[in-house]
């Protein structure tokens, strides 16, 4: 690392440590500044929260129901950019019993889109000791490309178990027969990648595909429950163990949706019923008091719900480290 970013950082060479330990510490892939993986336990479960990277895209997809000069404000309230922000991705590795469960894939490669940044999730299961072999089941909260993408990188499916089981929704596997794009707003090139990404998927991972219509469960206290709303078959997993509660709410809520849970995201399939969706789940989160884990909030993305009234507020934890 260049001194004046070592510098820029804080990380100072004469701090009584080796140059090495203070850049890559133990576990850390070269290259790796911050930390991309987050463990927590839930009762007896594993759970560990692994960042895929991040993703830009243009920040009218946050609302495109909202009056712009209303959503430039949240922006600016935010301290985030006006044209485009990084989308954070993540997915999370859980163990219960004698099962590993990847919940959703990260975006993989597409390099037709140009989004260098996101589809780290193989790079960093394989930082965190995570061999892909170990893994039994994946459990997905729908077909978009950027929590599916991972298993479609070149070379993947040959790593997995030839007795891998895939849970989705069966609406989800049905809409993606014949997609309708009519409600979203997404950047020119998304739908047809999206279509692509979902079909291909289908189509080579079909004899792993476990389907359910509402709920199943996985594996102990580890029950993916169908949403829709995002899209037909959006599913939550939610974690249950000894007391404590984890729910990973994929996409059924963002950054902006405490604040403004009616916005509709360009990615919404259904816009109003995935506002209405994720109103009913912030305010189950906030009177349960459990903690949330979602693919598009901030790495490490695990905190809990308040609510005043109609306003909800995002509280994430405090790292325990
Ligand atoms: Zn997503």
């Amino acid at each position: 690392m260049p001194q004046a970013e070592m510098k820029a950082r804080g990380i100072s060479q004469q701090a009584g440590m080796r140059s090495q330990d203070a850049v890559h510490p133990v576990g850390l892939g070269q290259g790796e500044l911050v930390p991309s993986r987050y463990a927590v336990k839930v009762g007896e479960i594993d759970v560990l929260v692994i960042s895929d990277g991040v993703l830009p895209l243009p920040t009218a997809m946050l609302a495109h129901n909202a009056d712009p000069a209303v959503r430039a404000a949240w922006l600016n309230d935010m301290f985030l950019p006006q044209d485009s922000f990084d989308w954070p991705l993540n997915a999370v590795v859980v163990r219960s019993g004698e099962q590993t469960i990847l919940l959703d894939a990260g975006l993989g490669l597409d390099p037709d889109l140009n989004l260098p940044r996101a589809g780290q999730l193989l790079k960093r299961l394989a930082g965190a000791g995570i061999d892909l072999a170990s893994v039994t089941d994946v459990v997905l909260t729908h077909l978009h490309m950027d929590h599916i993408g991972g298993l479609l990188v070149e070379g993947v499916r040959e790593q997995l178990r030839p007795d891998l089981r895939i849970h989705v929704a069966a609406a989800e596997v049905k809409f993606w027969e014949a997609p309708d794009f009519s409600h979203t707003d997404m950047p020119p090139g998304f739908p047809d990648a999206l279509r692509a990404a979902a079909k291909r998927f289908t189509q080579e991972y079909r004899s792993h595909l476990r389907t359910f219509e509402d709920e199943h469960e996985v594996a102990p206290g580890v029950v993916v429950r169908r949403t829709g709303g995002h899209t037909p078959g959006h599913s939550v997993i939610r974690m249950a163990s000894g007391g404590d509660r984890l729910t990973f709410a994929g996409d059924a809520v963002f950054a902006v949706g405490f604040e403004q849970p009616d916005w509709h995201n360009g990615f919404e399939h259904d816009p109003e019923e995935a506002a209405r969706v994720r109103v009913r789940l912030l305010r189950e989160l906030a009177a349960t008091g459990e903690q949330l884990v979602a693919t598009h909030l901030p790495f490490p993305s695990i905190g809990r719900v308040a609510v005043d009234g109609d306003a909800f507020r995002w509280v994430p934890i405090f790292w325990d480290y």
